[in-house]
């Protein structure tokens, strides 16, 4: 049974930039992109992040998370968030300098209070920990209350999947999504990722909103002018509609998969909030913080060491799941596109609107 290995949150190892291509390379003339270092860009976004009142800790870690979301192609998750990252910071609704505390631990067990900061420097001080509880243990959870978080889980879920642990973590957000049957938003979007690793390919990952539509494309859409498909939401009246913006103007995203969606963003609700410590997506009050756009929500994680499973070791298993999946058709599993983007990215730098860039750039002036 070989130990997995040692968690890295600073840097994946197959993320180092190996860009080739010229920056002002531009891909589409409809929408003009550009390719950037991923080293560059993470740079970049952590001068943006110090600048605007965050530790050097959280600005490196922030900055490797968006641009990392960036290169994988998760591009509601990547820099389209620096302005309300940015706006959220100076409204004081979250505190870009908090220095997360765990606090209940047992042998199997880490609260993190991540006192009003970012999910993810919470996380990044309990990972480690909890990674050698559930190797003692088989099994290990996080609790992390009190936190913000507003990027994409994958990115949570890939290095421990990579260390050898299955991983199913889940957020609790702002209230955007009615319940099946109801008309005013009451959960958040309420993401979960999963993951597991395989022995001969990437881990096996995916990652979801609850709501059939995440919140960030929801906005992509609006602002492209382009509808959504029939189910993402409700009007302010609680008709169905496709129209990002009368979704945003007061009505409410739909759940994936009707009730049972629903069933499991009301799960993830007690989960990430009731099990942690941390506000119901539906009690979070941000209206005395003009600006905000975050969550002071919670996530729950839980790890598992597949070592003490019985039978063929997990990640071969996984294999074999995965030869089954594509032999009966399935080309895309969830993680190819993702995986597919970052690798072009290594190759070629990562892809990025020259709108975009050239807003980042003028944030440092
Ligand atoms: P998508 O619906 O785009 O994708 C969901 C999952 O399904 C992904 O793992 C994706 O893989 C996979 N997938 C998509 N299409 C296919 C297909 N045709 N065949 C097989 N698998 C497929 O994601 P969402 O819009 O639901 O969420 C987007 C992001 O938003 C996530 O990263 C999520 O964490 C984030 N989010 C964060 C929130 C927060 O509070 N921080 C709140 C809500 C969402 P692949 O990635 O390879 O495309």
């Amino acid at each position: 049974m070989p130990a997995p290995t040692d968690v890295k949150y600073d840097r994946f190892e197959d993320q180092r930039s190996q860009c080739k291509m010229s920056r002002q390379q531009t891909e589409s003339a409809a929408e003009p992109r550009t390719r950037v270092p991923f080293d560059d860009l993470v740079e970049l976004l952590r001068a943006i992040f110090l600048k605007n009142g965050t530790s050097e800790n959280v600005a490196a870690i922030l900055a490797q998370n968006c641009a990392s979301a960036e290169q994988d192609g998760a591009e509601s998750h990547g820099v389209f968030r620096i302005p309300a990252y940015l706006s959220t910071l100076h409204s004081e609704w979250v505190d870009g300098k908090a220095v997360p505390q765990i606090r209940n631990t047992t042998s199997a067990w880490l609260s993190v209070d991540a006192m009003n900061g970012f999910a993810q420097p919470a996380l990044a001080i309990a990972a480690g920990a909890a990674a050698e509880k559930a190797r003692e243990c088989g099994i290990a959870a996080i609790a992390i209350s009190n936190s913000h978080h507003f990027g994409a889980l994958w990115l949570d879920v890939e290095p421990l999947t990579r260390a050898g642990f299955v991983v199913l973590t889940m957020v609790s957000g702002y209230r955007r999504v009615a319940p099946h049957g109801g008309r005013h938003p009451i959960y958040g979007t309420n993401p979960m990722a999963f993951g597991a690793p395989r022995a001969k390919g990437p881990p096996l990952i995916f990652d979801q909103a609850s709501s059939a539509t995440s919140f960030g494309d929801l906005l992509i859409a609006k602002r492209e002018n382009r509808t959504v498909p029939l189910g993402s939401g409700l009007d302010r009246t609680g008709q169905e509609t496709s129209d990002p913006a009368a979704i945003l103007d007061g009505g409410a995203l739909l759940t994936f998969g009707g009730h049972k969606g629903s069933s499991i963003a009301m799960m993830i609700e007690v989960m990430a909030a009731a099990v942690t410590g941390s506000l119901f997506s539906f009690e979070v009050d941000r209206s005395q913080y003009p600006g905000a756009e975050t969550s002071r929500s919670g996530q729950f994680m839980l790890l598992i060491d597949p070592r003490f499973g019985l039978g063929k070791a997990c990640a071969e298993r996984v294999d074999d799941l995965v030869v089954g999946l594509r032999s009966s058709g399935q080309t895309r599993l969830p993680g190819d596109r993702r995986y597919e983007a970052r690798k072009k990215a290594q190759a070629q730098g990562v892809s990025i609107r020259c709108d975009a860039l050239a807003n980042l750039r003028t944030l440092l002036q």
